[in-house]
């Protein structure tokens, strides 16, 4: 098919929630892809920090193929030591208890949300605590918990229980925390927000005045976890023990997976018939996740993705039409001083580059594993862009 039977049979029959970009891509190599035409991408996108290793690692397509045509999929009441094995190598990871699996980041939240009111049941504690400008899923739920109206229009009722404040904010969370809330949710780096960490100091008073209060600290770790910021995930960088931690986006290595991490202390917290999912915990989508997990666990794997973060930042930061870059390790968004962030996206794209934006910035979320010599002909790309 051409380029144009493509977006002819998509305009016909895909719902048109999304903004496409005129590139269609039919074949990738880590951080390369070709589009129906054969013409050559670099990919600083990682279909939104999802393909960990790349496209189409080798090690991870074969464990893949393999237990494909081992066992596909099996009903979640017997044992699958996919399963198992996953869990164990991701709760080790993580420094969590236990693990839920599901499908997707929202899914992963949905279950977050779920253990924090049955936490918060006998004492009437059912409102949940999230930060302006965060995003947390497109259910009913997780819009609820995403502090960004423009999610929510068009779509009431939402979730009732969901109160926010500001990020950076102790004082009015501190003041939130009454007696009615069971939680307090947030991402270690505001990604669709904007690419904006948090502050070491907020997330550790956080942390304190959640336990102090017996209130449970959610961290979202979908787009910030598996390695993205430099450690297995961001909480790991801040000093902190979060209750319960919420995984996607990169774990199954561009398989459909989510999962929901809980501490020790709850790990019993959910009984028989409480949660469930017919996908959850696929065993072809586990096969790609162990691969995953062992590599990116890795503390020289890791290093490399810090390394590679803090050379990306640095030439980004090097040039003249970038106002600021912010972000940690290969999660990072740069503000342009004159030019429109979704034009030069478009314009990347034409020229052989892909990229994202975040609000008003570009975003950058390439596969852990580029090269320098992919990140170079990337920016080399980007810079030509910028000074057109
Ligand atoms: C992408 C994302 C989600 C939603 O994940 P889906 O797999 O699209 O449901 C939730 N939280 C954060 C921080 C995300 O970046």
């Amino acid at each position: 098919m051409t380029f144009d039977q493509i977006k002819t049979q998509d305009k016909a029959y895909i719902l048109p929630t999304y903004g496409r970009v005129d590139v269609a891509l039919v074949q990738g190599k880590n951080a390369r892809a070709w589009d129906a035409e054969g013409k050559e991408y670099i990919d600083f996108t990682a279909g939104i920090g999802v393909n960990a290793l790349g496209y189409s690692d080798p090690e991870w397509a074969a464990a893949v193929a393999e237990q494909a045509g081992k066992i596909q999929h099996l009903c979640n009441y017997y044992y699958s030591p996919e399963n198992t094995a996953l869990a164990q190598a991701l709760c080790q990871a993580a420094g969590m208890g236990k693990a839920f699996f599901c499908n997707s980041g929202a899914e992963a939240n949905e279950c977050a949300v779920k253990v924090a009111r049955k936490y918060g049941e006998k004492r009437g504690a059912s409102q949940i605590v999230t930060l302006v400008n965060s995003f947390h899923g497109r259910t009913l739920t997780t819009l609820a918990a995403t502090g960004q109206d423009g999610f929510h229009r068009d779509f009431l009722p939402l979730t009732p229980g969901f109160l926010y404040a500001e990020a950076g904010d102790l004082p009015a969370i501190d003041k939130l925390l009454d007696g009615s809330v069971c939680a307090v949710l947030l991402e270690m780096v505001q990604g669709e927000g904007g690419v904006i960490p948090m502050e070491e100091a907020f997330v550790q008073g956080l942390a304190r005045l959640c336990k102090e209060r017996d209130v449970l600290l959610l961290v979202d770790e979908v787009q910030t976890g598996i390695g993205r910021t430099g450690t297995f995930y961001a909480y790991q960088g801040y000093g902190i023990e979060p209750d319960v931690v919420t995984t996607a986006k990169g774990i199954a290595g561009g398989l459909p997976m989510g999962a929901c991490l809980v501490s020790e202390a709850l790990g019993d917290i959910l009984t028989p018939g409480q949660n469930g999912s017919t996908f959850g915990g696929n065993p072809v989508a586990c096969a790609g996740a162990r691969v995953v997990v062992r590599r990116v666990s890795d503390p020289a794997f890791l290093q490399s993705v810090t390394e590679k973060g803090a050379y990306l930042k640095a030439r980004l930061e090097a040039l003249p039409q970038v106002e600021y870059v912010r972000g940690k390790g290969l999660m990072l968004g740069a503000k342009l001083k004159d030019k429109d962030a979704h034009e030069v996206l478009v314009q990347c794209a034409g020229e052989g580059l892909l990229i994202l934006t975040a609000k008003d910035l570009v975003r950058f979320l390439p596969p852990l594993t580029i090269t320098k010599e992919d990140m170079d002909q990337g920016l080399a790309i980007f810079q030509k862009v910028l000074e057109a």
